[in-house]
């Protein structure tokens, strides 16, 4: 009998897929690498709670690295280090290699636009002598979530002269902050009633901003010409400077640990910074690789990835062809060799909601960075679907690196489903997979992901960019 059990274990330990804990195979090193790297990752959400933030830093990590502006035509070589900045609300990266382009770029793409409440153009009124901000939510969001929790105030306007005004309340602890009110639950007979997609309605996220009137008028909107009064002594601004703004509501609380052995952080905009941000240092920490890196941390994603911020655009293969215009080569032939991961959050397995995921193909907390070899919904429409030898080049190279990854679908088959921007990567003729981080809570105002799986991110990334 003993002897029969043996010979099982170990044909099993041969034959199985392992799908362990990461924290029973990582190496100490790695452990204690992946908590300092958190309190970095930690520190960019913070400082990047919208696109344009996250431009921002990451412009200023990368000048501090020494890439300098890509202007179209410039000379390059092997070890140059370039960025473009598209109109302040996506970035191109780019670390020369020493192989000719030709052989095809190493591209990460990941997005920085999360979730959040936008002020429509004419956002300011006046009920009941309060004032308020009307909303318009971007991207895909459960409403009750964005009610009762301190938001803030970040974005641009631009005023009638032409010149701009940036805009960040609410995250200095001396700042004021802003909400958007619900009902007590002793008059929400009715209102409970409502299935989950009703029970707070897109009109109803309308965002509290004062309630001082006016002094020296007894008129009608008084507190509505107090707060116009303010920002006005603030930042020089009338109400039709609402028109050429864009200002966007997202929650006012920082990134923290979670759990008692702090393995877990919580935090607005996992999705997609716990992969940007991964993506953003790998090249950072990049010096001569063989093939061109290229990242790109794009906007817009979770509106579709339209406009000329988002991926359907033709930033990023402008930015190849220039590329390979500035080292004699044709951008057409540099994409059809590329290649590419879809740098992306997933879901992660939540023990209290089981029923959506199926347990063999979905991705868990602290199993490492998770390869999705398709994305899509229904029939797997929308999805590039990496090929087998793209998925098994990716699968080798994570292995020799001592990435601990695993792989895992968006829940159940015709449970849901969602995309990337990997098909429209995967469109311009280069081979993609999706690569990211499984997320708890994703798209709420405090997701949650693990720091074990966020540093095999960056580990994944930097093994791709060098190899
Ligand atoms: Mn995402
Ligand atoms: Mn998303």
């Amino acid at each position: 009998m003993d002897e029969k059990n043996k010979v099982s274990k170990e044909l099993k330990e041969k034959l199985f897929l392992k799908r362990k804990n990461g924290y029973t195979r990582i190496s100490s090193e790695d452990e204690k690498a992946s908590f300092a790297f958190a309190d970095d990752y930690k520190a960019f959400l913070d400082t990047a709670k919208t696109e344009r933030e996250a431009v921002e830093e990451a412009l200023r990590l990368l000048k501090a690295k020494g890439f300098t502006e890509y202007k179209k035509g410039m000379k390059l070589k092997a070890g140059d280090k370039v960025y473009r900045n598209n109109r302040g609300k996506a970035v191109l990266m780019a670390v020369i290699g020493t192989a000719p382009i030709e052989e095809g770029v190493r591209l990460c793409a990941a997005h920085i636009d999360s979730p959040r409440l936008d002020l429509k153009q004419n956002p300011l009124y006046e009920d009941n002598e309060l004032a308020l901000f009307k909303t318009h939510y971007y991207g895909g969001i459960k409403k009750y979530q964005w009610t009762t929790i301190p938001m803030a105030l970040h974005g641009v306007i631009i005023k009638a002269d032409g010149s701009k005004v940036s805009v960040s309340i609410g995250e200095d602890e001396n700042d004021p902050v802003f909400c958007v009110t619900d009902l007590l639950p002793h008059l929400a007979t009715e209102q409970m009633t409502r299935t989950a997609t009703k029970l707070i309605k897109g009109e109803d996220l309308n965002l509290l901003i004062g309630s001082i009137p006016f002094r020296e008028d007894e008129t009608s909107e008084a507190v509505k010409l107090n707060i116009l009064n303010l920002l006005f002594e603030k930042y020089g601004i009338t109400e039709a400077d609402f028109i050429s703004s864009e200002l966007e509501a997202v929650p006012a609380f920082k990134a923290r640990d979670i759990g008692f052995d702090r393995s877990l952080i919580g935090g607005y905009g996992h999705d997609d910074r716990c992969c940007s941000y991964p993506a953003l240092r790998a090249t950072l920490d990049c010096d001569a690789p063989v093939h061109t890196a290229v990242t790109v941390l794009t906007d817009k994603e979770e509106t579709g990835s339209d406009g000329n911020t988002g991926l359907c655009s033709s930033y990023l293969e402008y930015f190849i062809h220039d590329l390979a215009e500035s080292l004699g080569a044709k951008g057409r032939d540099v994409l059809s060799a590329s290649e590419c991961l879809s740098a992306d959050v997933n879901a992660a397995f939540d023990p209290t909601y089981p029923e959506v995921n199926e347990r063999n193909n979905c991705a868990y907390i602290n199993k490492g960075v998770c390869i999705t070899k398709y994305t899509g919904a229904r029939g797997k429409s929308g999805t590039s679907d990496a090929s087998a030898e793209f998925a098994g080049r990716i699968r080798r190279l994570m292995d020799s690196r001592e990435v601990i990854w695993q792989t895992g679908e968006l829940g159940k088959v015709d449970a849901g489903g969602g995309g990337t921007v990997a098909a429209y990567i995967a469109n311009l003729d280069v081979d993609t997979i999706d690569m990211g981080v499984p997320v708890l809570s994703m798209h709420a105002p405090f997701e949650v992901i693990s720091k074990l799986d966020l540093y095999m991110a960056y580990k994944a990334f930097a093994a791709f960019i060098a190899d």
